[in-house]
């Protein structure tokens, strides 16, 4: 089975270039604005569709019972099995003229959307009207000058309105491109990105003989965020230990990452830390970290990841109850909150309650003791946490500020700032 993007999503993901289609365009125009739009986004478009196309492949190699879908693991077997180079190739191919086909389609106001219900490669270049034979990206061209389309190429591509030529340096054609190795090492920054190239020798391998711990293979919910490990810590396989309630709670790597940075002091403490998923993106921004936990299992781990991200000497661990040690604290230059939130029932209330439902204690009374050591304090809290409770945190007359936080599209939760961490 191929996985495409909704085409709500992609029009979603279009709305920037989409906004005034309402004009009619020359093809020129929409051939630049796509141009400018893969490059900014095709790598993302690709990666997003593969991590969720292929995870399940890497599950397949672990565990049989998790595929169900039989046509999906013979046309892995047949074709690529071994061959994950050219897997990588052919969906990047796929992808993009899907990508294209949607994109276009919304110019000519004739968008179909039974494109989306093709699930092989060959149909979908069929109801393209692309020769199925067609050279894909990262397939060798052996014969051919690299750099060029061959005529009966070119011809098909500008009679299907398909550009074809792509961004980069030298104008070269992606859907022919050769991307050995060693050419590969030999390109730029810069030339990555306009090419719309990504290092994929680690991407598309990684994991692949992870094997699932038993507790993870007996959950099937689990298996969920098993499957997304790597969002959560993209050095997964080196090593990262998570016990069963923190696939749960982890804060995804790039969310953490991106908090770490946008909170500006020196020494933090993380008051409910868990396997370490934001101190170890704090210490890697260069802060000094006080760790706490009540659960010395998580601290175990926690201490081990910080090694396998090598940042075991920023941080220092502790087994304890917060809200019984954070007096002791001394010196420090913020708090970072992220308490548990009650267990994933907490999607199911339209609004989640703070001060009810947040764990141990609610937030005015967490937030309270906080205050004794530090006003700089940043609370991670659900999506749909009540805002106006979150305004009363700040006290009468001062302010917050509430940032949302995505990964990818998905909208995975606030983060509210307080006292000397807000911004603006
Ligand atoms: N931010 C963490 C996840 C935190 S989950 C990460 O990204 O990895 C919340 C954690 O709070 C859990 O690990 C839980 O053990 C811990 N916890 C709960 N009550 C606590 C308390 N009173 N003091 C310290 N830690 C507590």
């Amino acid at each position: 089975m191929t996985y495409f993007l909704k085409p709500r999503n992609l029009a979603f993901a279009f709305s920037e270039v989409w906004s005034d289609s309402d004009k009619i365009l020359e093809k020129s125009e929409i051939d630049s604005l796509w141009e400018e739009y893969w490059t900014k986004h095709g790598e993302n478009i690709v990666l997003e569709t593969w991590n969720r196309l292929y995870c399940d492949y890497i599950l397949s190699e672990n565990n049989e019972s998790v595929i169900s879908n039989e046509k999906e693991e013979s046309i892995l077997e047949e074709d690529h099995k071994s061959d994950w180079e050219s897997l990588w190739s052919d969906h990047w191919t796929q992808q993009q003229y899907y990508v294209y086909s949607v994109f276009k389609e919304n110019y000519h106001a004739e968008f179909d959307p039974s494109l989306v219900e093709i699930t092989l490669e060959e149909d979908f270049k069929r109801k393209l009207g692309l020769p199925t034979s067609f050279i894909g990206r990262g397939e060798k061209t052996n014969n051919k000058n690299e750099e060029q389309l061959s005529n009966s190429e070119e011809e098909t591509l500008k009679n299907l309105g398909l550009p074809t030529q792509f961004s980069g340096k030298n104008s070269r054609g992606v859907y022919l491109e050769d991307f050995s190795e060693s050419e590969e090492e030999e390109m730029d920054e810069t030339d990555k990105i306009k090419t719309g190239r990504v290092k994929k020798k680690n991407k598309n391998r990684r994991g692949r003989n992870q094997k699932i711990p038993e507790y993870i293979q007996k959950n099937q919910s689990l298996l969920r965020y098993w499957k997304k490990r790597f969002s959560l810590f993209s050095r997964f396989d080196e090593g990262i230990r998570l016990d069963e309630e923190s696939w749960y709670s982890v804060t995804p790597e790039n969310v953490a990452s991106q908090l770490a940075k946008r909170i500006n002091c020196n020494i933090i403490v993380d008051a409910f830390c868990g396997c370490g998923g934001n101190s170890i993106q704090f210490a890697k921004s260069g802060k000094r970290v006080i760790s706490i936990d009540i659960d010395e299992g998580k601290i175990l781990k926690a201490k081990h990841n910080a090694k396998v991200y090598k940042v075991d000497d920023k941080i220092d661990f502790i087994v304890g109850d917060f809200l019984k040690i954070y007096k002791d604290l001394k010196g420090i230059d913020a708090i970072f909150l992220s308490p548990p939130w009650g267990g994933i029932d907490y999607k199911k209330s339209a609004e989640y309650d703070i001060e009810t439902q947040l764990q141990p204690i609610g937030a005015s009374l967490l937030f309270e003791k906080c205050r004794e050591i530090t006003d700089n304090i940043a609370i991670f809290l659900p999506r749909n946490s009540d805002t106006k409770q979150i305004v009363r945190l700040a006290g009468v007359g001062k302010k917050t500020e509430i940032e949302k936080n995505f990964l990818d599209r998905r909208f995975v939760g606030i983060t509210a700032f307080f006292g000397g961490l807000i911004k603006s």
